[in-house]
C-alpha cells in the first residue's frame, strides 16, 4: 500500500472513530431527554385528573343515559390516563394487572406517586401511578407506549451514522489529496534514488523541492551524501590508476634486469651481481609500495583497535629503528612522558615516516630534532624545506615535489601520516622555511600522572 494511502486511510480512521464517539453520546443524549419528556408528559396528563373526570361526566349524556364509566382510560395527546376513584382496594383489576398495596399506599399518600414499565398484551409501556388529589383515596394512572418514540430514535440514528460516514469519506479525500501534494517530493526522491539504483549514476541530483521543511532537508541530505559517494568513488579509481602506474614503474626495472640476465652469459657474467643487486632493490621497493598501499587503505578509517600509550616511548621506539637503518643525520630527541589513546601500531608507522623524511631531506652534519610533549610530537628537520605550490598538495597520495623525484618513494608516505592522524582524532601540521621544516603530529593527550623511572628522563 502506497504512503499516500495509508496517510489517507489513517486520517480518515481518526475521524471516524471521533466522529463515531461524539455521535455516541449525542445519541444518548437525545434517547434521555426523550425519556425525560415522556415522564413530564405523564406527569402533566395526570395532573389533569379531575378536568377528564369532568368530561367523562359530561359525555354520559344527562340523566336519562346510562351512568358514564369513570374508570374509561382517556387519551390525553399520547397519553392514556385512567381514573381510579377512592377508596380504591388492592386488587382492583387494570389494564397492566389488578392494584397493589403499594398503589394503595399511594392513592392514601403516604407513598410517594411512582415511575414504572408495564406490559398490555405483548408492548411495553411506560406507566405513572399518582394520588387523585381531587378525590380522596382515589389513584389516577397515565401510561405511554415505551415505543413511540423508537420512530424518532431511529432517525436521530440514522442521521449521526450518515454523518460519521460521510465525514470519514470527506476525510479520506481531502487527506489524499493533501498527502499527495505533500509526498510528491518523497515520490521524487525516491524515483531518484531509484534511477541511481537501476543506472548506478552518481551525478544524478534530486535537490531540496525548493522546501526548507524536512523533505526538503531530506532531499539535500541525499544529494550531499551522493556527491560524497561520487568523490569516493573517483578517488578510489585514481588511487587504483596511480597505484597500478607505481606499481609498473619497479616492475618494469625489475623485468628489465632479469632479461639481461638471461640474455647475456646468466649468473657467470661479471654484471650479474650488479644486476641481481638492482633487482633485489626493485623487488623491495615493489614490497615497500604494497605495504604503504595496504597501510593506507587500513589506516584511513576509524582505527578499530586503540589503546593507552606512552608517546614518549612509542616515538623513541620509531626513532631507534630509523636510525638503525641511517645512521646520519643524528636525531637529537626531547622526549617528555605523556599518554594518548591511539592505535599504536599506526602512530609508529607515522611518526617512523616523518623522522624518515627528515632523516631524507637534511644534510648529513645537521641534527634532526625530535619532540614529543602533551600528546604531540614535532620533528625538525634542516633540509631546504617545502615550496609554496607544493605545501597544499604533500599529504595527497602519490604526490612527490618535483625536488624529491630523484630520491626513494612513491608519495605515499605523508599520506598514511595524514591517515593515522585522522583515524586516531588527531592533526598533523607542517610549518616549513628556506631552513627546514617542522611537521607535527597532535593526538588528545590524556589526563593523568606519568610515572618515569631515572633512566627515562633526559
Ligand atoms: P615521499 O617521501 O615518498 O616522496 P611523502 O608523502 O613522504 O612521499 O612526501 C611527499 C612530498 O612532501 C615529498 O615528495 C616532498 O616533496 C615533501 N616532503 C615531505 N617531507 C619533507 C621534508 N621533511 N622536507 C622537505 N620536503 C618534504
Amino acid at each position: 500500500m502506497t504512503l499516500r494511502n495509508r496517510v489517507s486511510i489513517a486520517a480518515a480512521v481518526g475521524v471516524l472513530v471521533i466522529i463515531a464517539v461524539v455521535s455516541s453520546v449525542l445519541y444518548l443524549f437525545y434517547a434521555a431527554s426523550l425519556h425525560s419528556r415522556v415522564d413530564a408528559a405523564l406527569v402533566d396528563a395526570a395532573q389533569q385528573a379531575s378536568s377528564i373526570a369532568q368530561r367523562i361526566k359530561q359525555s354520559g349524556g344527562g340523566d336519562s343515559g346510562p351512568a358514564p364509566d369513570i374508570n374509561r382510560p382517556v387519551t390525553v395527546g399520547s397519553v392514556d390516563v385512567q381514573l381510579f376513584p377512592g377508596p380504591v382496594s388492592a386488587g382492583q383489576p387494570t389494564p397492566f394487572g389488578p392494584l397493589d398495596g403499594h398503589d394503595v399506599a399511594v392513592s392514601e399518600q403516604t407513598q410517594p406517586s411512582y415511575f414504572a414499565d408495564g406490559r398490555k398484551g405483548d408492548q411495553q409501556f411506560r406507566v405513572y401511578t399518582t394520588a387523585w388529589l381531587g378525590n380522596p383515596s382515589g389513584l389516577v394512572r397515565a401510561s405511554r407506549a415505551a415505543d413511540a418514540d423508537d420512530g424518532a430514535l431511529r432517525d436521530a440514528a440514522l442521521l449521526l451514522a450518515g454523518l460519521t460516514v460521510s465525514a470519514a469519506g470527506v476525510t479520506y479525500g481531502a487527506a489524499r489529496l493533501t498527502a499527495g501534494r505533500i509526498l510528491r517530493p518523497i515520490a521524487e526522491l525516491t524515483a531518484a534514488a531509484e534511477h541511481v539504483t537501476r543506472t548506478r549514476d552518481l551525478t544524478a541530483r534530486v535537490g531540496s523541492a525548493g522546501t526548507s521543511d524536512e523533505v526538503g532537508r531530506l532531499g539535500s541530505s541525499f544529494d550531499t551524501m551522493l556527491a560524497a559517494l561520487h568523490e569516493s568513488v573517483a578517488a578510489q579509481r585514481q588511487l587504483v590508476a596511480d597505484a597500478s602506474h607505481e606499481l609498473r614503474t619497479p616492475l618494469t626495472s625489475l623485468t628489465t634486469n632479469l632479461d639481461l640476465l638471461e640474455d647475456g652469459a646468466g649468473l657467470a657474467d661479471p654484471q650479474a651481481p650488479a644486476l641481481v643487486r638492482a633487482a633485489r632493490e626493485q623487488a623491495g621497493e615493489l614490497d615497500q609500495l604494497i605495504t604503504d598501499l595496504l597501510d593506507l587503505a587500513r589506516y584511513h578509517e576509524s582505527a578499530s583497535h586503540r589503546e593507552t600509550v606512552r608517546l614518549d616511548l612509542l616515538t623513541d621506539e620509531a626513532v631507534r629503528r630509523v636510525q638503525q637503518r641511517m645512521p646520519l643525520p643524528a636525531i637529537d630527541t626531547r622526549l617528555h612522558p605523556c599518554l594518548v589513546h591511539v592505535d599504536p601500531s599506526a602512530v609508529d608507522h607515522a611518526v617512523s615516516n616523518l623522522v624518515d623524511n627528515a632523516l631524507k631531506w637534511t644534510p648529513p652534519d645537521a641534527p634532526v630534532c625530535v619532540v614529543v610533549e602533551n600528546g604531540q610530537v614535532s620533528v625538525t628537520d634542516h633540509g631546504p624545506g617545502i615550496a609554496d605550490e607544493d605545501l597544499p598538495r604533500i599529504f595527497e597520495r602519490f604526490y612527490r615535489a618535483p625536488a624529491a623525484r630523484g630520491m626513494p618513494g612513491a608519495g605515499l608516505g605523508l599520506a598514511i601520516v595524514g591517515g593515522v592522524a585522522h583515524a586516531n582524532n588527531g592533526t598533523v601540521a607542517v610549518q616549513t622555511g628556506p631552513h627546514g621544516s617542522t611537521f607535527t603530529l597532535a593526538f588528545p593527550p590524556l589526563p593523568g600522572a606519568v610515572e618515569v623511572s631515572p633512566g627515562q628522563q633526559e
